[in-house]
């Protein structure tokens, strides 16, 4: 039971408690921001986490969708400029291996004559061509003439049987291969063309070889580069790609010496083509060595056993990413800043409330003491009656209206009989229940417009507006029956009747407050001398009469 009354919300427990809390809040605003700062903040995090996230995620899509558009318009670039570049080259061998000079030179290759003749000839198409080197093999796979002879010591005589080229022309078909150059060292693509004499018997070959670099130069495009039918990255813009190997390429399968002797090399590094790790965007990748953020596309050219690789770049990402942090950083500081902003605003909208209320409060706190002391300045302590001074008032108010809106006023002045002996022969005590005794009966009879005061001691006055001497002296006469009627019980039981002697004055024209009192006052005690326990009635003074709504002609 204890507890419920504690919990109830107006317990005292709970006021104290809140009183302490807003006086915490008052002394340490700061404190409350900081708390509501701190509280808020992960929320408003989250919420800004979340706000980056969606923009992130629509920058990626926008940048893989603009970057895979270019890719679209490259990928079509790339297969026309391949296409057009084998094809041309391609043609070339085939038609070399129509030229009689060749043939001849085929036919008799003892005759020095003639090999001089296909030699000349060889340096016309390389020149007229621009490829790097003409060949003439015959049918046991070896050099019989070159292009570029005297550049390049010891290509006549070389056996190239072993090369794929050789052998595909020897079977009647065109070849095609890339190769490291055996005497040059020069990495390059060698084509080739079965020279066939009348009777259709294979002589040899024409053979040509673009060198890489030349090949690159015809292809020239960014994020290009080509994969061999061996998986080996033969070309490429970027010197650190070239001579990778794709994942599972046939090369990886080949011994050292098949190796050494296409490539002049035994290791192949991987090309690394990694998820890119860019959340919704499974289209990005990062690639080796230096492992940037790419969109990749690998075109496989069936015909051509070659794969074209296209890459292109995705540099804004990281920007995004940059970018990411410094906005989210700011945001951060400007959620924190925003929070402290609003916490402050709302502290001081609270504290402004309270402070405001305070002084109303204060104010009517205030009103309550002002009205306390003047109703303790104008009353009377132990009787509650109005005091003189606020009577002196009152009359004065009452003198100047009746005059003003003449309607008839009457003052009784009252003292108790024989007080000194109730204060002899009971005590102080008793004499001062005596006074209130007798307020209580007085005010249970007056009218509620007129003014009863204790004016000091055992003295009393009755101010009575609107009323004229002969109803002021039935009204007067009709209390001091009823006061003496009205004894105060002692406490043994005894009854202790208590009478007054009254003075009555109504105001005449030329009354002033004095002159109105005074003939109260000779009335009362005029009553004393008479006996007491009687009221008298003051007339006007000679040639006056009592001002009175309707004149009298005469005084009473
Ligand atoms: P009378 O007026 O009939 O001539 O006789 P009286 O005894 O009333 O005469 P007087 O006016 O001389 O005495 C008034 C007495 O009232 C004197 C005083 O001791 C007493 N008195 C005045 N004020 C108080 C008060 O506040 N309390 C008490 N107990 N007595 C008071
Ligand atoms: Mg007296
Ligand atoms: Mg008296």
């Amino acid at each position: 039971m204890g507890r419920a009354e504690q919990s109830m919300p107006m317990s005292p427990d709970s006021l104290t408690w809140r009183a302490r809390w807003w006086r915490s809040v008052e002394h340490h605003p700061n404190l409350l921001i900081g708390g509501l700062v701190l509280l808020l903040a992960p929320l408003l995090l989250l919420l800004v986490w979340l706000q980056m996230a969606r923009w992130e995620g629509r920058q990626l899509r926008d940048a893989v969708q603009r970057a895979n558009q270019s890719l679209d318009i490259r990928q079509q670039q790339a297969v026309i400029d391949f296409t057009l570049t084998q094809r041309s080259l391609k043609g070339l061998p085939e038609f070399m291996a129509r030229e009689p000079r060749l043939i001849r030179a085929l036919e008799q290759p003892q005759q020095r004559d003639r090999l001089r003749l296909a030699t000349d000839y060889l340096a016309q198409v390389s020149g007229f061509f621009l490829v790097d080197l003409c060949l003439l093999v015959d049918a046991t796979g070896l050099t019989l003439a070159a292009s570029s002879d005297a550049g390049v010591q010891g290509l006549v005589g070389l056996d190239v049987s072993d090369r794929d080229y050789f052998k595909a022309a020897m079977a009647g078909r065109p070849g095609r291969q890339f190769a490291v150059g055996r005497s040059s060292s020069v990495p390059g693509l060698f084509l080739s063309a079965p020279i066939q004499s009348a009777t259709g018997r294979t002589l040899g070959l024409a053979v040509i070889k673009t060198d890489l670099a030349n090949l690159a130069q015809r292809m020239k495009m960014q994020g290009l580069f080509v994969e061999d039918e061996h998986g080996v990255v033969i070309m490429a813009q970027e010197a650190d790609l070239l001579y990778r190997a794709v994942m599972g390429a046939a090369i990886h399968r080949e011994n050292a010496d098949f190796r050494r002797n296409l490539y002049k090399r035994t290791e192949f590094p991987l090309l690394e083509l990694l998820p890119g790790g860019f959340a919704g965007q499974p289209e990005i990748v990062r690639l080796g060595p230096s492992y940037r953020p790419v969109l990749h596309r690998r075109l496989l050219m069936v015909e051509d056993r070659m794969a074209l690789h296209l890459v292109e770049e995705l540099s804004q990402i990281e920007a995004i990413q940059s970018n990411h942090l410094l906005v989210l950083w700011i945001s951060w500081l400007g959620a924190l800043a925003g929070l402290w902003a609003v916490s402050a605003t709302a502290v001081f909208v609270i504290r402004g409330y309270q402070y405001r209320n305070s002084i109303e409060a204060a104010h009517a706190e205030l009103l309550k003491l002002n009205d306390m002391l003047k109703h303790q300045a104008e009353s009377d302590f132990l009787t509650g009656c109005m005091n003189r001074r606020r009577f002196d008032d009152e009359l004065d108010q009452e003198i100047s209206r009746s005059q003003r809106q003449r309607y008839p006023l009457t003052l009784a002045l009252i003292d108790l009989d024989h007080f000194k002996r109730i204060n002899d022969n009971h005590g102080h005590l008793v004499g001062d229940a005596a006074l209130q005794h007798f307020a209580d009966v007085m005010r249970a009879h007056i009218r509620q417009t007129d003014r009863f005061a204790r004016l000091g001691g055992e003295e009393f006055a009755l101010l009575m507006p609107d009323t004229g001497s002969e109803a002021a002296m039935l009204l007067i006469e009709r209390l001091r029956q009823r006061v003496a009627a009205a004894p105060l019980t002692l406490e043994g039981g005894a009854p202790l009747t208590i009478t007054a002697s009254i003075g009555v004055s109504s105001l005449c024209l030329l009354d002033s407050h004095d002159s109105l009192f005074k003939r109260a006052d000779h009335a009362m005690y005029a009553a004393k001398s008479a006996g007491r326990n009687r009221a008298i009635f003051s007339p006007c003074p000679l040639g006056q009469h009592e001002i009175s709504a309707v004149p009298l002609s005469t005084s009473v």
